[in-house]
Formats: C-alpha cells, sequence, structure tokens
C-alpha cells in the first residue's frame, strides 16, 4: 500500500461516511482513498466499532489476466489525437466496479485535457479527469463541496502538493488554480455536489457543454 500519502480524508468526512450519511460521489472518492490509505482504513475501522455502523464491502476487484489483456488491447485500439499515458493499474477497485472493468470512455475538454463521468445523479457527479503535464485547471471556485483524489501524477495548487493517494477538500472558501506536475499526465477522481465557478468566460461559456 502506499505510504507516502500527505493529504487524507478529514475525520468529519470519515465519521459521515461510516455512518452512511455521506452522499454517493463523495463516499466514492472516501471510498477509493480508504482503498489505498492504510491510515485512513485504520481510523475508519475505529470510527466504524465505535458507532458500530455496518459498511459495504469494498475489496478491490482482482482484474484476471484475460480481461486485463482485453484492457490493454483496447487501450492499443483507441482513437486519440495522441496517447493517454495511464497505466492499467491506476483504478482502485472501486473505481474498477463503477467502469464495469473496461478503460475509462474520455472525453475532450480541450487543451488535451479530458474527463470521464463515472456517475451523476441529484446528489452530485463523480468523474474522472485527465490533465497533460504542465498543464492547468481554469481558476476556479466551488458552490459546494469538491473531493479530487490523485491516482496518477500530480498537481499543485495554493494549497500545496497533491500525488498519487493524496486527497484535496476544496469547499467554497477556496479559489484555486490546479496544475499537473511534468512527467506522468494528472489523473484524478473527483466530486463535487454543485457545479464550479470560473473566474473567466471561456470556461464558463464550456460549463453546460461539460456538466462541470
Ligand atoms: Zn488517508
Ligand atoms: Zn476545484
Amino acid at each position: 500500500m502506499m505510504t507516502d500519502i500527505n493529504h487524507h480524508i478529514p475525520d468529519t468526512l470519515l465519521l459521515s461516511y461510516a455512518s452512511g450519511a455521506l452522499a454517493q460521489p463523495f463516499a466514492l472518492v472516501v471510498a477509493t482513498h480508504v482503498s489505498m490509505c492504510d491510515e485512513c482504513r485504520a481510523r475508519l475501522g475505529a470510527h466504524q466499532s465505535a458507532g458500530g455502523a455496518v459498511l459495504e464491502h469494498t475489496d478491490p476487484i482482482e482484474v484476471s489476466g484475460a480481461s486485463k489483456d482485453r484492457l490493454l488491447a483496447q487501450l492499443d485500439d483507441a482513437v486519440e489525437a495522441e496517447p493517454i499515458y495511464e497505466r492499467s493499474d491506476i483504478y482502485p477497485g472501486p473505481v474498477m466496479q463503477l467502469l464495469g472493468g473496461q478503460p475509462p470512455k474520455w472525453k475532450s475538454l480541450g487543451m488535451g485535457a479530458r474527463q470521464s463521468i463515472l456517475e451523476e445523479s441529484r446528489e452530485g457527479s463523480v468523474r474522472l479527469l485527465y490533465i497533460p503535464p504542465g498543464q492547468a485547471v481554469p481558476d476556479h471556485s466551488h458552490n459546494g463541496l469538491e473531493l479530487t483524489l490523485v491516482l496518477q501524477g500530480a498537481f499543485s495548487d495554493e494549497t500545496g502538493r497533491f500525488g498519487p493517494g493524496d486527497v484535496e477538500v476544496a469547499d467554497t472558501d477556496l479559489e484555486h488554480t490546479p496544475t499537473a506536475e511534468e512527467g506522468l499526465p494528472c489523473i484524478c477522481l473527483a466530486a463535487t455536489d454543485a457545479a464550479l465557478r470560473f473566474n473567466s468566460w471561456m470556461p464558463r461559456l464550456l460549463q453546460p457543454l461539460f456538466r462541470i
């Protein structure tokens, strides 16, 4: 398991998750982080035994040799203007479950950025984001809560650096411009319960199109 995680799930969110009260999009990010992080798994265990809450099992799904081959073949087949450098093992169990064992269906956001919406409901949405190395997500603030978990690569913003396994909690107090590090493309799992507020007209114009 990963040992160099610096940004964890805050206790309030972990408690809300343990009690089953956390909205589904955020619960998915928490479950994914917990599957990567020994520390949060231990804290969650303590909350659960204290609260006696029953929780869904989140064992990672084993990807069989055959489906792994199929997955890799599909990555080869994908028609893309430029290759997507994603390792076949970057998606933890809870994400793989939503993907149905298939590689993400990426949609372009422009400037080489991509997204794949995994789930969308009245409670919010959860999506995979792909940001090319060195590129910034347009400066924005938040109408609600945003949880972003790094699966590959890293990004930095006004609050710090986030690498694989790190989770950023952004709310209405934070305005930020996340920028992907050089090297590997940054792939994140992001959950929101309200639309983002972009500070320039161009992303605002595109917002309905991308359902961000
Ligand atoms: Zn953690
Ligand atoms: Zn944000």
